[in-house]
């Protein structure tokens, strides 16, 4: 069986930036993260260990060792509203703001102050896109794909300074395309659509590989955790080209039925998986293999 690796796979910068940050305050006590600092149960269950917790609200800080409470602003940002009341109640702000999120938190904010609305294309709910729709004071819309963006968008009404678009960092890029072509084309009630590339490279090179691997895979095993988006999205484009494509979190789920026969096997992880488990999905697949 011939087992490939991406080239881009695993943690990518920004997160690695913060889980390290993540594992030096663990040491220290007294530190907080807003909410998971990676979308990755291992990872969150080891610095859980170490002695750092996730919170998902201000009220749980606490000030038991009697040293200035700190809070990790994980990388993919959190809304204004977190940093004003973090501020009010006297914590320490880590911000572990990957620089490709700042940027899009600059754009919005930047378009909101002009008279322009803001539609966001990306996953309803998500933490980043949260973050986004906080920086914007005029309209602001979510669309998570090109189904919803013609169900909603021909109804709105829009500024006459135009409407700036942008995406969630880990969006799916065809997606963003689709979305973006249909409101410059097809939008008449949209006066002038000022876009922007905001899909970062990390996600960008991720899904480009894995797109092209999974066309010539007989089968692909995506590392990372269900609650990701941008290990949900290389599954998503996997699946659309390779039928065998198994979504796991950790080697215990593998499906030897999967891959049973297959000569060619992608084994690939999104930005926010340890290097350590895609190794070790690798190594249980080639230990099952010859079995
Ligand atoms: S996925 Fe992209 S935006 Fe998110 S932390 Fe990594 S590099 Fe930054």
């Amino acid at each position: 069986m011939n087992i490939i690796v991406p080239k881009h796979s695993g943690f990518c910068h920004g997160v690695k930036r913060s889980v390290k940050e993540a594992y030096a305050l663990a040491g220290k006590g007294n530190a907080f993260m807003y909410g998971e600092v990676v979308h990755n149960p291992v990872v969150m269950a080891n610095l859980m260990k170490c002695g750092i917790s996730p919170i998902q609200d201000l009220t749980d800080v606490t000030n038991d060792s009697g040293k200035n409470p700190k809070l990790l602003i994980r990388a993919h940002g959190v809304p204004v509203s977190v940093l004003e009341e973090a501020a009010k109640r006297g914590i320490e702000i880590i911000d572990m703001t990957c620089h490709h999120v700042k940027k899009i938190h600059a754009i919005v904010a930047n378009a909101s102050a002009r008279g322009m609305d803001v539609i966001v294309c990306g996953t309803h709910g998500h933490p980043e896109v949260q973050g986004h729709l906080s920086r914007v004071k005029t309209q602001v819309v979510t669309v998570q794909d090109l189904d919803e963006a013609r169900r909603i968008i021909p109804g709105l009404t829009f500024s006459k300074e135009g409407v700036c678009l942008v995406a969630q960092t880990t969006h799916n890029k065809r997606t963003y395309e689709e979305v973006r072509a249909f409101l410059a084309k097809e939008c008449a009630n949209i006066p002038f659509l000022e876009p922007f590339d905001t899909i970062c490279g990390a996600t960008a090179h991720r899904q480009d590989e894995i797109r092209e691997l999974a066309k010539t895979a007989d089968a692909c095993i995506i590392v990372g955790g269900r609650n990701s988006s941008n290990v949900t999205k290389l599954y998503e484009i996997a699946r659309e080209y390779c039928a065998r494509t198994q979504h796991i979190e950790s080697a215990d789920q593998l499906d030897y039925g999967l891959f049973r026969g297959a000569e060619t096997v992608v084994i690939a992880g999104g930005a926010s998986t340890p290097d350590e488990s895609v190794r070790e999905v690798v190594r249980k697949t080639e230990g099952l293999s010859g079995e």
